[in-house]
């Protein structure tokens, strides 16, 4: 079976990820997406809380499973046999840290291949960060992320009003 393994933070899953997902899905027998239990930056939802927004969001895709890891990217792409890890690009500066991490996986892991599918158009501005930030200030999240990541969103925020730095947008 060709498995490929899409690593991310998901902090949350938004449409930007869904579409590379679903695209590279098409060119595996089994994708899994792949939840970062201990991300460098902070993160606003917890791995139980990312792990089950992402399931929820590809729970009519029957190719992609989605599951969460500690350890090194790697490591969990071997032991689920996986050949392949996807990556998604956006701009050129996601390409100088995609190229590195690609470099240094490679080091680790030369039978693994780093394959990265470029944005959507319509989706070449969405991040997590910005999302977060949107729904901080109460903007409209509709085009950007399903419905239950909307909802999960708002009654976070709720809890944690600070929790999100408010910096770029709020003018
Ligand atoms: P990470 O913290 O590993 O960068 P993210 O959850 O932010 O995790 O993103 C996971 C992957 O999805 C990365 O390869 C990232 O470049 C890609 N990605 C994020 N947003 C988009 C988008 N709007 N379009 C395409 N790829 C994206």
């Amino acid at each position: 079976m060709n498995i490929a393994v899409y690593p991310g933070t998901f902090d949350p899953i938004h449409n930007g990820h869904i579409d590379i997902a679903t695209r590279a899905a098409k060119l595996f027998d089994k994708l899994i997406v792949a939840v970062y239990e201990r991300p460098g930056k902070s993160v606003l939802f917890s791995v139980e809380e990312r792990v089950e927004m992402a399931r929820k969001a590809f729970e009519g895709n029957p190719k992609i499973n989605v599951e969460s890891y500690n350890t090194l990217t790697v490591e969990f792409a071997r032991s689920k046999g996986a050949k392949v890890i996807i990556r998604g690009l956006r701009v050129i500066s996601d390409f100088e840290l995609e190229f590195q991490m690609a470099l240094i996986n490679k080091k680790l892991a030369p039978e693994i291949e780093f394959l990265c599918l470029m944005t959507s158009q319509e989706y070449a501005f969405l991040s997590s960060s910005i999302v977060k930030e949107i729904a901080a200030l109460g903007g409209c999240l509709d085009s950007m992320v399903p419905a239950h990541v909307k909802e999960a969103l708002f009654r976070k925020l709720k809890e944690t009003p600070f929790g999100v730095p408010v910096i770029s947008l709020r003018d």
